[in-house]
């Protein structure tokens, strides 16, 4: 048993690899917004696994359905069908009104996944000659770490010495409808665009209010499916179930509003099981999911019966908690309270976001930024966040936070940048 959080690290030095920098907190115990270390020193979570742990930590209808599924059938793999599958299955498509989900576990995978649903439909469908299609993707964007999806990072320190790449991607500029159409009209090969509709890991930029309903009108006008990889924007972390939602707060999903942009191809995972599991989806309509057959594509633990169960309530404590809504609301509040602190601040630039997704712009540069110490100092005064490039901190709490908790937080938050 592990008796010290300087124990827990120095065995990680030794035996783990090094991918990846923590910041030196051992967390040994969560439940709701919160986490503790192995000292017993209680923290706000203000990352939640990057947007996974939307739901909080440990909820016990989540917890309960996994422990319950897990007891009975964990895997069958898809050799045999189970009996949760098709429950989770017509469930999530009823959530987000698709006609079909293809079942994962990771985010990476999902997005793989896509990118392969698309070509395949661009060659039996659209009519593109085998090996031509070409997927468009955006500048700074980030899906995941295989092999493929690094091949279009332009960040040097996840593609550097692992080529070589995957050909096939067409880079445009981020929040650019323009550069979007003129890649479009300039290539006949064009499978889909893969977009973010907030970048995340980019620091939580976020675009034009309607670049999303204009990025789609043209992939329609062209013929070009239209991927929204919301494994981290998605189920209720901004403010709506999807951010594609635009400002819709219907809890489950309606359609109904203007400002809803439906993609042809959903990408999930994170939040999808709370955080709980590794379960992502991708889901489509028929037209497009269909091009997929039996033996074409698959996982031994995609839809397996612990993480169908697991989605299943995670998705209803979504609905049922209303935390679309709640996302909302704390995140106007956040944004409003951090506004007001920066008019008198010089060390932070400015604050973005949408719903509890949001992002601070340390004045200094990415090279050498104090975003580290002040992620440390706020380590020390209870709150964990990281920085993402350089000098940007990101700020995303479980999504069952309350009001009294969330200004507890900006207090912190404040009062730890005084320091600085
Ligand atoms: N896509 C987006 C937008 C993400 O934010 C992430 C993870 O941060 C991924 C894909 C990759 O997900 P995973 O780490 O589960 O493979």
């Amino acid at each position: 048993e592990i008796k010290s959080s300087e124990e827990a690290i120095n065995l990680e030095d030794k035996h783990g690899a090094h991918n990846y920098h923590p910041l030196p907190a051992v967390l040994s115990k969560g439940e709701g917004v919160h986490v503790w270390d192995v000292e017993g020193k209680k923290y706000y979570d203000f990352l939640s696994a990057y947007s996974a742990v939307n739901q909080g930590h440990c909820h016990p209808k989540i917890v309960n359905a996994m422990y319950e599924q897990a007891s009975k059938l964990a895997l069958t793999s898809r050799a045999f069908h189970n009996d949760v599958l098709g429950a989770y299955e017509k469930y999530a498509t009823d959530y987000f009104k698709f006609d079909k989900l293809l079942p994962m576990n990771t985010g990476a995978e999902a997005v793989e996944t896509a990118i392969k649903i698309a070509r395949k439909w661009a060659y039996e469908k659209k009519g593109v000659k085998e090996t031509d299609a070409q997927i468009i993707v955006c500048e700074n964007n980030f899906h995941g770490r295989t092999t493929t999806i690094i091949s279009f990072s332009n960040d040097e320190g996840a593609r550097k010495n692992f080529g070589p790449y995957t050909p096939g991607f067409i880079k445009v500029a981020y929040d650019d409808p323009d550069a979007l159409e003129k890649a479009i009209t300039d290539n006949d090969n064009i499978a889909g665009f893969l977009v973010e509709p907030i970048q995340g890991e980019a620091g939580v930029y976020t675009p034009a209010d309607d670049y999303m309903k204009k990025a789609k009108e043209i992939c329609n006008k062209h013929n070009v499916l239209f991927m929204a990889d919301e494994i981290q924007t998605g189920i209720a972390r901004t403010g709506s179930l999807l951010a594609v939602c635009g400002n819709c707060t219907c809890e489950g999903h309606c359609e109904r509003q203007e400002t809803y942009t439906r993609p042809d191809i959903l990408i999930l995972g994170k939040a999808l099981s709370g955080g709980n599991y590794p379960v992502s989806a991708v889901l489509a309509d028929d037209e497009v999911m269909n091009v997929i057959q039996p033996g074409q594509h698959g996982s031994t633990f995609g839809g397996n019966p612990v993480a169908a169960a697991t989605a299943v309530a995670a998705l209803d404590v979504v609905r049922d908690e209303k935390l679309a809504l709640n996302a909302r609301k704390l995140g106007n509040l956040f944004r409003r309270l951090m506004n007001d602190y920066i008019k008198d601040s010089n060390i932070v630039e400015l604050v973005r976001g949408r719903g509890l997704l949001n992002a601070i712009v340390i004045n200094d540069s990415e090279e050498s930024s104090t975003a580290w110490d002040i992620c440390m100092a706020l380590k020390e005064n209870g709150l964990l966040a990281k920085p993402t490039h350089g000098n940007i901190i990101r700020f995303a709490p479980p999504l069952v936070m309350n009001e009294e908790q969330l200004k507890d937080c900006v207090d912190i938050i404040i009062s730890t940048l005084k320091e600085f």
